[in-house]
């Protein structure tokens, strides 16, 4: 077993690139057209189609998604939005671009998803909006958040990094909000190296996004170097330089086409995972709740320190030492020095997230990993278990 970890290491994370995502990009590359393009409006039709959604808008990342999001609603200084602390900072460093307020909300103990009774107990006049984070890939609890969204006139702006794709009352997580925003990051579930997209079904949100993702100019301004296209565009407003490449669209619609491929090869991992771990006592696993689909972006086990001797950053050592790469996911936001520093927050102010954050380990988790790979991190975590046993 030690041996192994000279011979072979299993990564946290490998991409899906495969030669057919090789060649479309190599196809742009030869095309002449490298920027914004025919390909990213084929990305945001082929997306929204796929979801059932009316607008799908490409962006440069998931994080300009959310900045865009929060312009769309003309967020101001001072405002409020209520996001959960277990995140990554992308979700509440972009409410402080408009010297707006992150509100930070404990998670509840099932999916350690946004607790929506804690997000109704910090409403205040200035509370404009809501971002309820799709931990791992698990649908939060919608109806709840939704419900407290209508009767306190708060904006839902999901930050469906981690669910793409998943379903919450049969309906994909992209179609359920006014806005949604995704992440094509190079570790997440459909990638393009670096990419996001927002989706709604608003004319109004789709158009303000369209124009402030390139610059505060009228929509088709990228068609300016074409044959139809007009040289004269009009700046409305000052903007962002938050577009999607023709590069990376290629790359998104090559992933798209496998994106049910890929889950379901994922889906099948966390069987044969939730089969083996669910079994011993010193690790606690998430399974997905009825009915709701789970994108299977993570999978988390928790440590149950009752039944080993050991805690979450020697299991984390010692699977290292095994040859296998893990993560963390996430530190909580009010555990960083910048929300302490600039917000007040301190430790043991948010005690859910934190005894999940004591305990999580996010385990590898990707199409291409073969069943002697998923074997390999259940026999390390069942020596483990023995080796530590309380
Ligand atoms: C990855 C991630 C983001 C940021 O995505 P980018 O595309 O890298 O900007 C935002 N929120 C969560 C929860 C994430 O995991």
């Amino acid at each position: 077993m030690a041996t192994r970890a000279a011979v072979k290491f299993l990564p946290f994370h490998v991409p899906c690139i495969e030669e057919g995502d090789i060649n479309a990009v190599v196809a742009v590359l030869r095309s002449g057209w490298i920027t914004t393009g025919r390909k990213v409006v084929e990305f945001e039709n082929a997306f929204a189609e796929f979801l059932g959604v009316r607008h799908a808008i490409a962006v440069s990342s998931c994080t300009a998604a959310l900045h865009l999001a929060l312009d769309a609603i003309g967020l101001e200084e001072n405002d409020e939005v209520l996001l959960p602390t277990l995140t990554f900072t992308a979700t509440a460093e972009v409410v402080t671009y408009f010297r707006a307020r992150p509100i930070l909300i404990d998670c509840e103990p099932g999916q350690f998803t946004i607790d929506p009774a804690a997000v109704e107990a910090k409403l205040t006049r200035r509370s404009r909006a809501v971002i309820p984070v799709h931990l791992a890939g698990h649908p939060c609890l919608m109806a709840d958040i939704r419900d407290i969204a209508h009767a306190n006139a708060l904006t839902v702006i999901e930050d469906a990094a981690h669910a793409f794709p998943a379903k919450y009352a049969n309906q994909y997580i992209g179609t359920l909000s006014p806005m949604t925003a995704f992440s094509f990051y190079a570790t997440k579930t459909l990638t393009t190296g670096e990419g996001g997209m927002i989706t709604t079904e608003d004319d109004v949100l789709a158009s303000r996004i369209r124009l402030m993702r390139l610059h505060g100019m009228n929509a088709d301004a990228w068609k300016r170097y074409t044959a139809t296209g007009s040289w004269r565009y009009d700046v409305a407003e000052a903007g962002y330089k938050y577009n999607l490449t023709d590069l990376q669209a290629a790359l998104g619609l090559t992933q798209l086409a496998k994106a049910v491929a890929m889950w379901q090869r994922r889906a099948e991992i966390v069987v044969t995972y939730e089969r083996a771990l669910g079994n011993i006592d010193a690790y606690e696993t998430l399974p997905c709740e009825p009915g709701v689909e789970h994108a299977w972006h993570l999978y988390v086990i928790l440590i149950r320190s009752e039944c080993l001797r050991i805690g979450r950053d020697e299991v984390i050592k010692e699977l290292r030492e095994r040859g296998i790469g893990t993560a963390v996911h996430f530190i909580p936001l009010h555990l960083h020095s910048y929300y302490q520093k600039r917000w007040g927050y301190r430790p043991g102010q948010f005690p859910v997230a934190e005894g999940y954050f004591n305990r999580c380990i996010s385990l590898p988790l990707y199409p291409t990993m073969g069943n002697e790979d998923v074997e390999l991190v259940i026999e390390a975590l069942e020596d483990i278990a023995k080796r530590f046993r309380r």
